[in-house]
C-alpha cells in the first residue's frame, strides 16, 4: 500500500514535471510582449468591424511574438501617444506603420526596416491636373495626421500652406470629402486603402511625392534603455523572413510577398 502510494505520488510529480516541460516546449511561456499601435491606420493597424485590432503590422508582431515564444498584448493609443507610452515603459514596442527617421531615432531605437513606403496626396479627381506637381500644394489648405511624417513633410515643404491637423486618417478623409482641404497627405498604402474602399472610385485621385524627395521605411520602435529587446525584435524579424511567415502575411495583406521591395 505504502509502496503503491509512493509510486502514485512519484508519477504525479513526474506528470506535473512533464506538464511543465510540455507547457514551455509548446511555447506557452510567461514572456509577454506589450505592443502599442494606433487604431485607424489601415491596412497596417486598425480596428475592424468586430472591434478587434487587426492589420499587417498586427499579424507581423503576433507572428514574431509567437515564433520567439512571447504572449503578445496589443494596446491602441492615439498616434502621438505612442512614443510617450514607450518612453514610460507602458509598452515594450511600437509597431504602427512607424517611419524610421533621424529625429525619432534620437528618442527611440528602431529595428531593421520591414516595409518600404512613401507619401502620396489625395485630391478631388477634378483637381488632379492642377496638383500634378506636388509643389503646387504650397499655399493650399492641407489635411494631415498629427505627428506623422506626412505632417512633417508638409511643414517643411509647404511653408505657405494652411495645415489642418487631425488625429487619424479617417478624419482627414472626411474633411477632404467635405471640401475643407485641397489635399490629404499620408502614406501611400493608407491613402490607397481609402481609395479602394471609397464607394465612388472616380471622386478622388492620388499622386506620389517623388521617391527621391520622400522615401520611408517602417521599423519597430523599442525603448533605448532596452537594447536586449531590440536584439530580440531583430532576431524575430529575421526569423519570420527566413521561415516564410513574413512572405505569407504580406501576401495575405498586399497580394504579394513584399520581402524584395525592401532591397530598393
Ligand atoms: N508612417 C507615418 C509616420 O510614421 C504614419 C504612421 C501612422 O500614422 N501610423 O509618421
Amino acid at each position: 500500500m505504502k509502496i503503491s502510494m509512493r509510486s502514485f505520488m512519484g508519477s504525479a510529480v513526474a506528470l506535473a514535471m512533464l506538464g511543465t516541460a510540455f507547457t514551455s516546449q509548446a511555447g506557452v511561456s510567461d514572456k509577454v510582449l506589450n505592443v502599442g499601435c494606433e487604431g485607424a491606420f489601415a491596412p497596417f493597424t486598425y480596428i475592424d468591424k468586430n472591434g478587434q485590432i487587426t492589420g499587417f503590422d498586427i499579424d507581423l508582431i503576433r507572428q514574431i511574438g509567437s515564433d520567439l515564444g512571447y504572449k503578445v498584448n496589443v494596446r491602441v493609443y492615439p498616434f502621438d501617444g505612442l512614443i510617450p507610452a514607450l518612453l514610460t515603459d507602458g509598452i515594450d514596442v511600437i509597431i504602427s506603420g512607424f517611419t524610421i527617421s533621424p529625429e525619432r531615432a534620437k528618442k527611440v531605437d528602431f529595428s531593421d526596416p520591414y516595409y518600404l513606403c512613401g507619401l502620396t496626396y489625395l485630391t478631388e479627381a477634378k483637381h488632379a491636373d492642377k496638383f500634378k506637381d506636388y509643389k503646387k500644394l504650397d499655399g493650399e489648405k492641407l489635411c494631415v495626421q498629427i505627428g506623422t511624417t506626412g505632417a512633417m513633410f508638409a511643414q517643411k515643404h509647404f511653408p505657405h500652406a494652411q495645415l489642418r491637423q487631425f488625429n487619424s486618417p479617417p478624419d482627414t478623409y472626411l474633411e477632404l470629402e467635405r471640401g475643407g482641404c485641397a489635399a490629404v497627405i499620408n502614406d501611400m498604402p493608407v491613402n490607397d486603402f481609402f481609395l479602394s474602399r471609397h464607394q465612388d472610385g472616380t471622386k478622388f485621385a492620388s499622386a506620389h511625392i517623388d521617391k527621391d524627395v520622400d522615401k520611408e521605411y517602417y521599423g519597430i520602435a523599442v525603448n533605448k534603455n532596452h537594447p536586449e529587446m531590440l536584439k530580440e525584435i531583430n532576431r524575430g524579424l529575421k526569423l519570420v523572413q527566413q521561415n516564410g511567415n513574413f512572405g505569407r502575411i504580406s501576401t495575405n495583406w498586399f497580394g504579394y510577398d513584399i520581402t524584395d521591395t525592401l532591397k530598393q
